[in-house]
């Protein structure tokens, strides 16, 4: 379906045939610069906005707002036309403004230590959904006298399952909203195919890789698409993405209590980052509740641990502050109310289903 934020500059202009040329520049800067609805473009005459309005209309139907650490975290929870619902966050830190988007609804990697994972696949978003995400947090962020100039492909889904779409949004928040590719940052469970394709892309966008495990036996527990693509494959592609684009590369690394926060889970990551010569960041995070998963996140002591044992090893590292636990906003907590559904993962064998709601 067409929707107000799915049309390239070239399909917009098709639209107007028959309208002066400028209208297109009035419509565009007013959609992408100026952020506003079709209806708040108040230079072009009201019948073209009202049949722009009715020929695209909105993707996304806001259904709650929730705010959290004290205003500076903001989730909201979108209905789409077909009725399947996605999460948005945007966080407010002094420096900068970053909004997390959904890729997809849901997610078909099946982690089990994640919410979306734990709600299963339903679809692919399309690219006037995923802009529509960043322009509409982006117009609520400047409403609260704040600019937005980061985005973190972080939400919902595995971007790199939808390559073709996301890099579409990429390309148009870097052409029409202004964005840096430097400040863009696409984050993937880990699929060498994706990460090829987007070696290719022409934008040196922040790639980020959800490791978690550095030695292929637990990967496999923890991040189940790891026995299609192993970790030297995956790691191989991560090179390839350095020597094309010479942008910063990191991993993610949840902390999960007795499970990745030991001493050997340290060492072998400082190995792999030596053996494939991986510049990489690592960012630490202890693992996020999530109500389909029973193992609990490293405490802060064990986190500082494993932290100061990579620095020790030469692997930079950072430890990640949480947001928005308290509105389940936080890394791997975004299910949409979805019913979740609990896996066999790390220390449990058997399947049962539990319902989850916001
Ligand atoms: N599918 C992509 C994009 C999601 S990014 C990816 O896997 O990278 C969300 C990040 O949060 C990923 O690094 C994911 O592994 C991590 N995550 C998932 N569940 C989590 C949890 N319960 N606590 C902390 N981080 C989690």
């Amino acid at each position: 379906m067409n929707t107000l934020y799915a049309p390239t500059r070239e399909s917009l202009a098709a639209l107007l045939v028959g309208e002066p040329s400028y209208r297109l520049d009035q419509l565009w800067n007013g959609l992408y610069t100026q952020l506003a609805a079709p209806a708040d473009i108040t230079n072009v005459p009201k019948g073209l906005r009202d049949r722009l309005t009715a020929e695209l209309p909105c993707a996304l139907r806001q259904q709650a707002r929730r705010v959290s650490d004290g205003g500076d975290t903001v989730k909201y929870l979108w209905s789409l036309s077909d009725g399947t619902r996605i999460e948005t966050v945007l966080m407010l830190y002094p420096d900068r403004v970053t909004v997390c988007v959904s890729s997809q609804v849901g997610c078909a990697m099946a982690c089990g230590f994640c919410a979306t994972g734990q709600a299963g696949f339903s679809r692919q978003l399309s690219v006037g959904e995923i802009v529509e995400q960043v322009v509409l947090a982006a117009r609520d962020a400047r409403a609260l006298g704040r600019r937005l100039a980061n985005v973190v492909y972080m939400g919902m889904g595995e971007p790199m399952a939808n390559e073709a779409a996301v890099w579409a949004s990429v390309e148009r928040l870097h052409d029409a909203v202004g964005l840096s590719a430097r400040h863009i940052t696409i984050s993937t469970v880990g699929l060498p195919p994706g990460i090829r394709t987007l070696s290719q892309r022409p934008l040196p966008v922040n790639l980020a890789v959800s490791l978690h495990a550095a030695n292929d036996e637990l990967r496999d527990e923890l991040v189940p698409i790891n026995k299609r693509y192993p970790i030297d494959e995956l790691m191989k592609a991560c090179s390839e993405y350095l020597a094309a684009k010479g942008r910063r590369l990191s991993f993610e690394w949840a902390l999960i209590d007795g499970i990745n926060d030991r001493a050997t889970d340290a060492d072998e990551l400082a190995t792999l980052c030596r053996r494939f010569h991986l510049p990489a960041h690592v960012n630490l995070i202890p693992l996020n509740p999530t109500p389909g998963y029973p193992t609990v996140g490293s405490s802060a002591t064990k986190v500082a641990r494993f932290h100061r044992q990579l620095t020790d090893l030469g692997v930079n590292a950072t430890i990640r502050k949480n947001r928005g636990n308290d509105i389940d906003a936080a890394c791997g907590q975004l299910a949409a109310g979805h019913p979740v559904t609990l896996r066999s993962s790390v220390g449990l064998s058997s399947e049962r289903a539990r319902s989850y709601k916001d």
